[in-house]
């Protein structure tokens, strides 16, 4: 059984005020011991974030990293810098570093292995334009995206399918739709992993979720969390989504 993971990716939103209050009230809320829990705030809210996350069961994420552990790179933060402050995950090759800051498949794939090799989890992002799904080339844009994923440690490997036209745009992924993308991600991760290892990674569905569609997404057999960004702004929609991934692990897979 995979444990689901519901993860909030806050994007360039929240003050540290905000994150302290944000976090405080979550972490008050009474959280199902059966769901992991993930927050990724704006790089200049992680040590805060780290510091009231301690202890309690939200873990703390950040947005991106560089490939690289040291160096002339203006700007650039590195996993062990993420690590040392308490950090153990990174949200990796999302879309919005895709489409508006240059992330590439080969940066994507760097940045993810400095990761790991920083001992911090990665949650690798992937996902098809409406244009490549119109044209009939999802699974083949998918396919492109995990190409170098077998370099990867799978134990510490999340993979976030997020179809890009449902990304902040209030039009979700049909159920059919996330599922059957899941489960060809899952072929693909067989095949690069093997059985074991590939039934063992979670692959969360990322695409304006929210408490009012997360049962039918949350409960798809190859559906193993989410990964939010609107709705993970506020305390409330968050817990319900993790609420409604308890619901849906205590209950049947469809
Ligand atoms: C995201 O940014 O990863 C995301 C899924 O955003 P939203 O939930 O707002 O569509």
């Amino acid at each position: 059984m995979r444990r689901p993971l519901i993860a909030g990716n806050w994007k360039m939103h929240k003050s540290v005020a905000e994150t302290t209050a944000y976090l405080e009230a979550l972490i008050a809320e009474d959280m199902p011991a059966t769901v992991d829990v993930l927050c990724c705030p704006p790089f200049t809210a992680l040590p805060a974030a780290a510091m009231i996350a301690t202890g309690s069961v939200v873990r703390i994420g950040a947005q991106n990293v560089h490939w690289e552990t040291t160096g002339a790179f203006t700007g650039e933060i590195a996993a062990p810098m993420l690590g040392e402050i308490g950090i153990g995950w990174v949200i990796v090759g999302h879309s919005e570093r895709r489409t508006l800051f240059g992330e590439t498949d080969a940066t994507a794939l760097a940045r993810a292995t400095a990761t790991q090799a920083a001992g911090l989890e990665v949650i690798f992002c992937i996902g098809e334009t409406l244009e490549e799904r119109d044209a009939g080339a999802t699974f083949a844009v998918l396919e492109r995206q995990t190409g170098a994923l077998g370099e990867l440690d799978p134990s510490h490997l999340v993979l976030a399918y997020e179809p890009v036209w449902a990304i902040g745009t209030g039009r979700m992924a049909t159920p059919v739709q996330a599922q059957e993308a899941h489960a060809f991600l899952r072929v693909r991760l067989a095949s690069m992993f093997g059985g074991e290892a590939s039934e063992a990674i979670r692959i969360l569905y990322g695409g304006s979720l929210k408490p009012e569609n997360a049962r039918e997404l949350l409960a798809l057999a190859d559906v193993d969390g989410g990964l939010i960004g609107g709705a993970s702004l506020d305390v409330r929609s968050f817990s319900a989504i993790i609420r409604a991934a308890a619901d849906c692990a205590a209950g049947e897979k469809s």
